[in-house]
């Protein structure tokens, strides 16, 4: 699951947009400062890439209780992932930024 295009009521109407949903409770998360991405290691190399999307606190640790089988998490704060996933991908914050409001305001 992780991410989705969801009908989001904002400020300016319902759009189309992007949300992430929790891999445990199966709710969208709205505030990235309570949530987190995860991964699994084994001896500090990633194991096979896959992330989870989690609330902190009961969602993250039914989580790892869950999938405890092999490796550790690794974990990063969620508010930090599209700031990773734009750099990646040679994203111009600026003009990006007034292009996003441009389409949604379409
Ligand atoms: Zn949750």
């Amino acid at each position: 699951m992780g991410i989705e295009i969801r009908e989001v009521d904002t400020d300016i109407g319902i759009l189309s947009c992007p949300v992430f949903i929790c891999d445990q409770c199966q709710q969208v998360i709205t505030d990235g400062d309570w949530a987190l991405y995860q991964w699994k290691t084994l001896d500090g190399h990633i194991i096979d890439g896959s992330l989870a999307f989690l609330h902190k606190g009961d969602c993250n640790d039914a989580w790892d209780d869950a999938h405890n089988d092999m490796g550790s998490w690794s974990t990063m704060e969620l508010s930090y992932f599209p700031i990773y996933l734009g750099n990646n991908i040679g994203v111009d914050w600026n003009d990006n930024a007034k292009g996003a409001a441009n389409m949604a305001a379409l």
